[in-house]
C-alpha cells in the first residue's frame, strides 16, 4: 500500500481543486483495506474523487483512497472490490458475454461509488442489478452483508448517503446472458448508425455509448492528464409539477418534441416529473460557456461545472451557492447536488 503525508488533494479528484489531506493511503487490496479501515475507523473514505468538492483547508486525519481491487465472476455473478475501477468490470464483464452493464460504459467510478450514488445512464442504473454488498460498520467493527432490499436505492441515492459509518468494501452483481433494457437514448441511437453499429450487440453497445459520452464531453480518466476538470453533472433533476416540467421542456435547444424530452427525463430520472436540471439552469437565465474566472458552465452542458487552471474549491462552491440562490429565487425550484462537499465550506 502507498502512504502519504501532507499531500494535495486536487490531484485526487476531477474537479482537480481542494487543499491537503493530512495523511493519504492507497491499500492495494481488499485484505489491506480491511486492516486499515479496522485501524482506523474514522478516516476520510475516497474512491476515484468524481464527485466530490474537497475544501481548501484540506482534511486532518487520515484519508483512504480506494483505487485497488480484483474481480471475479462465477456463472452471472460479478463480485468487485470497492476499489476497482468502475469501467474495468464493465470491461471485463462484455468479455464475458454478460449483459446489465453495456449502457454505463465509461462511468467515471470506483465500484464503491457507484453503489453509494447508484450511478445511472442512458437508462441502466446500478439497483437494476446489484446483488448485494459487504460493508465495514465503523460504530461495531464488525462486517455485514446487505441485501439489496436493505440499500433502498433510488435515483442517484442509497441508504449510504445517509449511514456514513459504513464503509462498501466489495459488491455483487448478478447479470444476465439476455439484453434486459434496450438504448432508447436518440442521441446515441443516431451515433450508432452514423458508425454502422448495432446497438443489440455487447460490443456495438459499449462502443456506441463511448462515442456518445466522448462527443457529450463525459469522459474521464484518473490517469489521463489531458482531460477536463468537471464532476460531472453537478445538480440532481428536480421533481416539479407537470406543468413546470412542460414549461421547462420548451428551454430544450435540441430541437425534441416535448414527448422524446419526456421520454428521456424517464430514462434520465425514472420520472417524467423530473425535469431536467440543465433546462432549470437556462430557464434562470445561466448560459453554457459562462464563467467566472477560472469556473465555467461546460460550453455543450451546462450541468457540467468545468474547472481551469488556478480555480479553488471555495470559487466552486460560491458559483454553485449563486446557482441554488437565483434557481430558487426565480423558480422556487431547490436545486439539489449531487456532488458531495467533502470538509469546512
Ligand atoms: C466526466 C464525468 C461524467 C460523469 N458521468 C456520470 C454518469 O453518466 N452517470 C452518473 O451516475 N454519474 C456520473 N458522474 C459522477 C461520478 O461518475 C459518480 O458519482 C461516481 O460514482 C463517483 O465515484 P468515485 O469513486 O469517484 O467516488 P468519490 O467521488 O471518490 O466519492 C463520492 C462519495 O462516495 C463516497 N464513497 C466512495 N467510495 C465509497 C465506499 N467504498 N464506501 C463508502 N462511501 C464511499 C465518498 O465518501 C463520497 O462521499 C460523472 C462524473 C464525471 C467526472
Amino acid at each position: 500500500m502507498k502512504s502519504h503525508q501532507n499531500i494535495s488533494l486536487a490531484q485526487f479528484t476531477s474537479l482537480s481543486v481542494g487543499g491537503y489531506a493530512e495523511e493519504l493511503i492507497l491499500p492495494d487490496n481488499y485484505d489491506e483495506l480491511k486492516i486499515l479501515i479496522e485501524n482506523n475507523p474514522q478516516a476520510n473514505i475516497l474512491g476515484y474523487g468524481c464527485n466530490v468538492l474537497i475544501s481548501d483547508s484540506g482534511l486532518p486525519g487520515t484519508t483512504i483512497a480506494l483505487r485497488n481491487g480484483s474481480i471475479t465472476i462465477d456463472g452471472t455473478l460479478v463480485i468487485a472490490d470497492s476499489g476497482v475501477w468502475w469501467d474495468d468490470m464493465v470491461q471485463t464483464v462484455i468479455n464475458n458475454h454478460l449483459w446489465g452493464f453495456e449502457l454505463m460504459s465509461e462511468v467515471p467510478s470506483s465500484v464503491g461509488g457507484a453503489v453509494f450514488g447508484n450511478i445511472a445512464c442512458y437508462g441502466q442504473q446500478v439497483s437494476d442489478t446489484l446483488s448485494w454488498v459487504e460493508v465495514f460498520d465503523r460504530t461495531d467493527g464488525k462486517i455485514y452483508k446487505l441485501l439489496k432490499k436493505d440499500i433502498d436505492m433510488s435515483y442517484r441515492s442509497s441508504v449510504f448517503q445517509q449511514r456514513p459509518e459504513l464503509v462498501i468494501l466489495r459488491a455483487a452483481y448478478d447479470l444476465s446472458l439476455e439484453p434486459k433494457q434496450e438504448l432508447t437514448y436518440d442521441s446515441a441511437l443516431a451515433i450508432g448508425e452514423e458508425l454502422g453499429l448495432d446497438h443489440k450487440t455487447l460490443a456495438d453497445c459499449r462502443a456506441i455509448i463511448i462515442e456518445t459520452r466522448r462527443r457529450a464531453g463525459s469522459i474521464y480518466h484518473y490517469d489521463d492528464p489531458s482531460v477536463e476538470h468537471s464532476a460531472g453533472s453537478f445538480f440532481r433533476n428536480p421533481l416539479v409539477s407537470t406543468d413546470l416540467a412542460t414549461e421547462l421542456a420548451k428551454f430544450d435547444e435540441s430541437g425534441k418534441t416535448l414527448e422524446r424530452i419526456q421520454h428521456q427525463s424517464l430514462v434520465h430520472g425514472g420520472d417524467t416529473h423530473r425535469a431536467s436540471a440543465a433546462h432549470v439552469l437556462l430557464a434562470s437565465g445561466f448560459k453554457r460557456g459562462q464563467s467566472w474566472g477560472p469556473v465555467q458552465l461546460h460550453d455543450k452542458h451546462v450541468l457540467k461545472i468545468v474547472t481551469h487552471e488556478g480555480a479553488t474549491a471555495t470559487q466552486v462552491y460560491d458559483v454553485v451557492q449563486e446557482i441554488v440562490t437565483t434557481v430558487s429565487d426565480k423558480l422556487a425550484i431547490q436545486l439539489d447536488p449531487e456532488v458531495k462537499f467533502v470538509g469546512k465550506f
